[in-house]
């Protein structure tokens, strides 16, 4: 099909869920992306920091395969192998000591908040449901984490809400004020991204993490999108010098196909038993295998490459005519611009660069795996739209 009769399509029968940008995608490598016209882009999205190692990467690629040709799923009703090996890594490489497999960032903090309520239950009892979370967060499109998201904009229509959440500005006393005495868990998203990539201050992380220790409040770090070495470490709260009781991932995680995780550590690693929580497609194998590819993949060495590349990339934005600010952490970017940050997106997309904005900014996610010569053309993009 050309582009005209996707987009016919895509009007006629799709729900009205998207603004899309007018192209369509269909193949690449790496960080270089082509359409259904054969024009080329430099991907500085990744599908919004989804494919961590671009486009048709090989390893990961013969990863998939190799599970393809054993069996595509297995209901949880029975054991499996790529998921215990998966949720072994993880918790190698975290310190977690359990970890539940849902298909989607916002199924795992659907599984954080409903772990934490249970984990309050059975301690305290009845009472202590309160949900508190960051103004100008996001955590999901389901009911509950909508209501844990913290804008106003994504709750026009939806009500009633869920009970018994609260929003707080990022400071440790606007927290204790909106908690009370009623809380049991506390989700952050260390560097905020749909919002506009903002790094939360350490100093309050720090605190934050502490009352909730002292207070036996969760503290769930939503790691969904800044996690999966995308901020140069494997979760950026590792950045922040805390032990999180929860922390939820997706996106990054496999690399390109659904999965999300929900890793409990020691406080938490016993809050469900069988049958408080479940999944059909949570955990399946090719995407585990995917993951267990990605995660094996994101070593010390690769790490200090993806910050190597996000200090150079941090350092030339800087210094880029029209760019007032450069936030975010890692390969996780957002940029102040003095002009229209969408305006910008869509004139770089005609240039034939892939960018995402966030709110005001523009974000740059592009895979970890890009190369210098892939950054360079999408900066001399990026320069040129925004002289
Ligand atoms: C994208 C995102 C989600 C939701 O993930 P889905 O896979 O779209 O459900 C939740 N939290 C954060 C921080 C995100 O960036």
């Amino acid at each position: 099909m050309n582009f005209q009769e996707i987009r016919e399509l895509d009007g006629e029968y799709l729900a009205r869920t998207y603004a899309r940008y007018p192209v369509a995608l269909v193949g690449g490598k790496n960080a270089t992306l082509t359409d259904s016209e054969g024009k080329e882009y430099i991907d500085f999205g990744a599908g919004i920091a989804v494919n961590i190692f671009g486009a048709n990467d090989e390893e990961w690629k013969a990863a998939v395969i190799e599970q393809l040709g054993k069996i595509q799923h297995v209901s949880n009703y029975y054991y499996a192998e790529p998921q215990v090996k998966l949720a072994r890594l993880l918790c190698e490489r975290t310190g977690a000591k359990r970890v539940f497999f849902s298909n989607s960032g916002g199924e795992a903090n659907e599984c954080a908040l409903k772990a934490a309520r249970k984990y309050s239950f059975m301690k305290y009892g009845a009472g202590r449901s309160r949900i508190v979370s960051l103004k100008d967060s996001f955590h999901g499109r389901t009911l509950f984490t909508l209501t844990a998201t913290g804008q106003e904009e994504f709750h026009k229509y939806f009500g009633p809400f869920v009970p018994d959440v609260s929003y707080a500005e990022a400071n440790i006393a606007d927290v204790k004020r909106a908690a009370g005495e009623d809380t049991c868990a506390v989700i952050i998203e260390c560097v905020q991204g749909e919002s506009g990539v903002t790094a939360l201050d350490q100093g309050f992380v720090k605190e934050l993490a502490a009352w909730c220790a002292e207070s036996d409040v969760l503290l769930i770090c939503d790691e969904v999108q800044c996690g999966n070495g995308r901020c140069g470490t494997l979760y950026a709260y590792e950045q922040y010098g805390i032990t999180p009781d929860i922390v939820t991932t997706a996106k990054g995680l496999a690399g390109g196909l659904p999965i999300g995780a929900c890793l409990f550590f020691k406080r938490a690693e016993n809050a469900f038993s069988a049958g408080d929580h479940g999944s059909t497609f949570g955990g399946n194998p090719v995407s585990c295998a995917a993951a267990i590819n990605v995660i094996s993949r994101i070593t010390k060495d690769f790490l200090l490459e993806v910050q190597g590349k996000a200090a150079y990339l941090r350092a030339k934005l800087k210094n880029l005519d029209g760019v007032r600010a450069v936030t975010g952490l890692g390969m996780m970017i957002g940029l102040d611009l003095d002009k229209d940050a969408k305006q910008v997106a869509a004139a770089c997309l005609e240039h034939g660069l892939l960018v995402l904005t966030a709110h005001k900014r523009l974000r740059l996610v592009p895979p970890l795996t890009i190369t210098k010569t892939e950054m360079d053309e999408g900066l001399s993009i990026l320069r040129e739209v925004l002289r």
